[in-house]
């Protein structure tokens, strides 16, 4: 374990370009089209060979809007709708994940428990803040003994004269050692798990990147300390305790359906890359493209790519119209994301040794998607969830 690099811990300090917001959705999609396009996919080894995310990047994403994609305009942000955020993560997740994971964290899970559940004191410091990308927020659950089984958190806080006391060891945290302010799941006096924002610059709070990551390598998660942390009582989410995994769920709601969309964005580049190799290619005085068994892999990945696309975007138009659907959010996360490592398999299968050997961007991706399914629950934790809602589903 490490200290982040002084470049990753800079954040931008910047606000959402005026004519930004006089865009109508489809002119958004296409700024957004052009970033990922123009800016974020030509300066991927960029970021390879850097470790991180360059400063200006993260700028330049905060200038046109991505950290308010989730939050409505009446607190800054751009007010889009859950399918138009799903569209708009099927643009900018043509680039490396590693780019959406600087605000994920912030836009699905932190920004949408404050939104829906915080005092409004909380929302009114916060998102604003938020939608700018001027507060980046992480998301702090994990723990070792508390990984797919959620609620077995182990970190506490002790309510004293002076606020909450929070103690605890979290593991495996998105943005955890640049974050501004950490939301933190701990147990109170009530034995129940209840949510708390801790800055990350608090006395007490110490955190650690990995040296190695498997995917996700430029974007490392922290291993976070907290040793007896003081925070005053306004800090308690929503102002009452016992509400932590109410708020969580709301948050991974969101967050799961921002991932299958990331997949779906992940497997649409990597199936391009592979039929540009593909095409490009000769072996036996033909481009790989003629042979039969490569075009199954390539028309197969097609198609589950399509159903993965029509299945977020189904569930995330049923999330705008109220309740999020938590049983179809959940089927559509774990088949988005068994599909992008599939898809991302036969490319590397159709790229041969280019696959393998070098700096090809869909290994990287393929690596990177790999996370995918085991981050906002296991795959195999929602076909057990899927399994035991089945009476009801089907019913
Ligand atoms: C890149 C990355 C980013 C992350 N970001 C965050 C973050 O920002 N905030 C945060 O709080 N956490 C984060 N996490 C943690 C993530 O949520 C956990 O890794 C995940 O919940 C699984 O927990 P675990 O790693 O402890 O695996 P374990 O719980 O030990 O499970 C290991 C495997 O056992 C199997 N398994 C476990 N339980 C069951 C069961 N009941 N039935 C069947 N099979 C089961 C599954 O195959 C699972 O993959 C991140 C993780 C990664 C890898």
């Amino acid at each position: 374990m490490t200290q982040p690099s002084s470049q990753h811990a800079s954040r931008s300090r910047t606000v959402i370009d005026p004519q930004i917001r006089d865009l109508d959705f489809d002119a958004y999609r296409q700024v957004i089209r052009d970033f990922t396009d123009n800016e974020l996919i030509p300066r991927e080894n960029e970021m390879v060979s850097a470790g991180e995310v360059p400063a200006d990047l993260v700028t330049r994403m905060a200038e046109i809007g991505l950290f308010g994609i989730t939050l409505p305009r009446s607190v800054g942000g751009l007010g889009w709708t859950v399918e138009q955020q799903v569209l708009l993560t099927f643009e900018f997740t043509r680039s490396s994940a590693v780019y959406r994971s600087r605000f994920s964290t912030s836009i699905g899970l932190a920004s949408q428990i404050l939104l829906e559940y915080g005092t409004d004191a909380q929302r009114e410091q916060y998102l604003p803040a938020m939608a700018a990308g001027e507060c980046v927020m992480a998301f702090a659950l994990t723990e070792e003994q508390a990984g797919s089984d959620a609620s077995a958190v182990r970190a506490t806080a002790t309510n004293t004269p002076d606020g909450y006391v929070i103690n605890g060891e979290k593991r495996f945290i998105t943005n955890g050692a640049w974050a501004d302010v950490l939301v933190v799941f701990a147990r109170t006096a009530d034995g129940e798990i209840s949510s708390f924002l801790v800055d990350r610059e608090s006395p007490g709070v110490e955190t650690r990147v990995p040296e190695l990551m498997n995917g996700h390598a430029e974007g490392p998660v922290a291993e976070i300390s907290l040793r007896d942390v003081v925070v005053s009582a306004d800090r308690l989410i929503g102002g009452a305790t016992g509400l932590g995994m109410i708020h969580a769920m709301r948050g991974i709601n969101q967050a799961r359906t921002h991932v299958a969309a990331t997949a779906v964005g992940q497997a649409t580049r990597m199936l391009a890359e592979a039929m540009k190799y593909a095409g490009s290619r000769e072996q036996f005085d033909q481009p790989l493209a003629e042979f039969g068994a490569v075009q199954a892999m390539l028309g197969r990945s097609y198609a589950e790519l399509e159903a993965g696309r029509a299945m977020i975007l189904d569930c995330a138009r049923e999330f705008d119209r109220g309740t999020p659907p938590r049983h179809r959010i959940a089927a559509a996360k774990l088949y988005c994301t068994e599909m992008a490592s599939v898809v991302g398999d036969r490319a590397v299968q159709v790229l041969g040794g280019v696959g393998i050997v070098g700096n090809h961007p869909v290994p990287r991706m393929w690596r990177d998607v790999r996370a995918l399914r085991i981050y906002e629950g296991a795959s195999q934790i929602h076909e057990r969830n899927l399994a035991r809602a089945l009476p009801s589903l089907l019913g």
